[in-house]
């Protein structure tokens, strides 16, 4: 599972958490020897018991449309003849940012400090009675590759806070520190052009939901109207596919349910990727596949 692959040194914002474009090289130099590079349809016939590799499989996964998909990897993974799944949020193709990258963006570029005390006050403004405890246990878990402070600060932001209030407090100050949204939406994402060349390069596009929200936080009829809207794009947008793909927004078992899971299956989603660790083996439920973080692996470097 990879999200930001870039070569960050050289972008707006260096300290934003990624892969570095090399490092990704090696990475996916030294995954190819040791496994066979799988496609959906050959992850999904093991899965099924229907195919049984020489080797381990190994399939590649980006979450959020980002840009650097379209400019670092689909060069490589279509040269060495990889196929990746890339999962695009749909209303960040029609020019919003959504909650979790202004806040990555946020981090970026102010001090954490600084940063957490504009929120907090803001907060405290609006909304003085909101309870601003969290559990450590859950922070952890969630948020493994942050300080206690940052993920517990992250667990606030998307656990936390009502969803309408966090995004207005964000406006605020995304508005106030960083740039205008539509502008940054174009740089951060690909475009619908940029997906159907992916496509057309041997790639699968997947769903991630409409607005990028925990959809466990939503009731049932909330969710099913933010899958349709993604459904309804990307079927719109972009070329027919046999297997259209999910992946669920945060993806860890707090963060998607019974009703989340029943929508998708409905709505023609052939399965659904969580962000749980771990490795999938024959007879794995196709809604609840696990992934490997890239930082979980050693890159070589
Ligand atoms: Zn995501």
């Amino acid at each position: 599972m990879y999200h930001y692959v870039r070569d960050l040194p050289r972008t707006r914002f260096p300290r934003i958490k990624g892969l570095l474009t090399d490092d990704f090289r090696l990475q996916v130099a030294r995954l190819s020897e040791q496994y066979e590079m799988a496609t959906l349809e050959s992850a999904l016939a093991f899965l099924a018991g229907q195919y049984q590799p020489p080797r381990d499989l190994c399939l590649l996964t980006f979450d959020d449309g980002l840009k650097d998909h379209y400019t670092d990897v689909l060069p490589l993974l279509s040269e060495q003849r990889i196929q990746g799944l890339f999962f695009v949020i749909t209303s960040c193709l029609e020019g919003r940012v959504v909650s979790v990258h202004k806040n990555h963006f946020l981090m970026a570029a102010l001090e954490f400090n600084e940063y957490r005390q504009a929120f907090l006050q803001r907060l405290a403004e609006l909304s003085p009675e909101t309870n601003i405890e969290v559990d450590v246990k859950q922070v952890q878990h969630t948020y493994r590759w942050d300080t206690p402070e940052v993920g517990a600060f992250k667990y606030l932001l998307n656990f936390r806070v009502p969803q309408v209030l966090r995004d207005r407090i964000l406006d605020d100050l995304f508005v106030e520190y960083l740039d205008n949204e539509k502008a940054f939406a174009r740089e951060l994402y690909m475009s619908w052009d940029e997906v159907r060349q992916l496509q057309e390069s041997g790639m699968l596009i997947g769903g991630h939901s409409h607005s990028h929200a925990a959809l466990a936080t939503m009731d049932a009829d909330r969710q099913r109207a933010d899958l349709e809207t993604c459904t309804g794009m990307l079927r719109e947008r972009l070329r027919p596919q046999s297997f259209w793909p999910f992946s669920y927004p945060y993806g860890k078992g707090n963060a998607f349910n019974s009703a989340t899971v029943e929508t998708i299956h409905d709505l023609g989603f052939t399965c659904g990727f969580t962000t749980e660790v771990g490795d999938n083996r024959v007879g794995q439920n196709f809604y609840n596949i696990l992934r490997i973080d890239t930082k979980d692996i050693a890159t070589g470097s």
